[in-house]
């Protein structure tokens, strides 16, 4: 198979590019590099020359996209600005990019005559359930509370309304939207890794201050309405979201109805608070990551969890992954070998 991958030079997609290339298959990654590395895409390569391609592209760029997609049968696009802050203050850059990118990146999927998509959503599209929602499921009402969820959720959208064209067409397409919860780890033999600029998550943060590189953590707020007063997020590794995308890839059949759609939200079931990872985050390294105690952090909802059961259920995934040590090891492996980052 060969696999376009949007976004593969930054966390996730590098992590979905290395697992497709462990698999035997052809990759092309397309970024902008304006969030990506272009260390990653470099690593990539040097695992597999023969098999791999790294076009510097913006998704806008639908031209040369398509020629990029050129012979692709499947993509799986990543590339997106993620930061809920930054959405809410730029909320323009975040549809331009975002939903904009999405559209052009089908167009040149019908050019090309991709007809496979896996599509990274969020649970940010779910916004602040209430707690008879919770742990969340695919059909939770969507009520994003910020630009990026709202970014998201149009993507949606416009995929499905692509694919009802493409039907109508005769040229039908078959997508997936999964719908993350809190990503974490890296791969396990330190290949590629986590490194967002500017660091605004939780683990990576704990990390830079075990390393010296901040002088501590701000826990925002602790007067939440959890049993330690701090967030809960539901936090899946790295690998364990990647065989999501690969077993999902392989339902999808643009051939046959049963095979056109996917909606699955990838998460673990547990919930972990801001505490208990830092408690993790201090055993696994060992230091003692200084924490104060700071305010609130608009819009962040006090607990997100989704429930595993559609995606357990339907593709027979499950998270091999399940402590926050095991997730914490793997991204202190990556960081400790480069503790600037890539
Ligand atoms: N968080 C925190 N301090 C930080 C960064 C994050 O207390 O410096 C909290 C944040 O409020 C949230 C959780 O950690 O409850 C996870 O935040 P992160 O930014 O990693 O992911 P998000 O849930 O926003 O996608």
């Amino acid at each position: 198979m060969h696999v376009l991958v949007t976004g593969g030079a930054g966390f996730i997609g590098s992590h979905a590019a290395l697992r497709l290339l462990d698999e035997g298959h052809r990759v092309t990654v397309v970024d902008n590099l304006v969030r990506g590395h272009r260390e990653a895409a470099t690593a990539l390569e040097r695992l597999a020359p023969d098999r791999f391609r790294f076009v510097e592209c913006d998704l806008l760029d639908t031209d040369r996209l398509a020629a990029a997609a050129q012979g692709c049968d499947l993509a799986m696009h990543f590339a997106a600005l993620a930061y809920v802050g930054e959405s809410v203050d730029e909320p323009l850059r975040y549809y331009r990019n975002n939903v904009g990118g999405t559209i052009s990146l089908l167009d040149a999927l019908t050019r090309a005559s991709v007809r496979r998509l896996v599509f990274s959503s969020t649970c940010a599209t779910y916004g602040e359930p209430s707690e008879e929602y919770i742990p969340i499921s695919e059909n939770c009402p969507q009520h994003p509370v910020n630009a990026y969820g709202r970014s998201k959720l149009m993507c949606e959208a416009v995929i499905r309304d692509w694919s009802l064209a493409r039907t109508r067409a005769s040229a039908p397409v078959a997508f997936a939207f999964l719908r993350y919860f809190n990503v974490a780890g890296s791969d396990a033999t330190g290949r590629v890794g986590e490194d967002h600029r500017p660091e605004t998550h939780l683990i990576p943060i704990c990390l830079e201050v075990a390393l010296g590189q901040r002088p501590s953590l701000t826990v925002f707020g602790e007067d939440w309405p959890t049993p330690d007063s701090t967030c809960i997020r539901d936090y899946v590794h790295v690998e364990d979201l990647i065989s999501a995308h690969v077993l999902v890839a392989q339902r999808l059949d643009p051939d046959r109805a049963e095979g056109r759609e996917f909606v699955f939200n990838v998460g673990t079931g547990r919930g972990a608070s801001v505490r208990e990872v830092l408690d993790s985050c201090r055993r696994v390294t060992g230091h003692a990551i200084p924490a104060i105690v700071g305010q609130r952090r608009a819009g962040d909802p006090p607990r997100l969890v989704g429930s595993p059961e559609k995606i357990r259920r339907e593709l027979g995934w499950s998270a091999k992954h399940v402590t926050l040590d095991t997730m914490v090891a793997s991204a202190w492996a990556w960081r400790q070998a480069h503790p600037k980052g890539w």
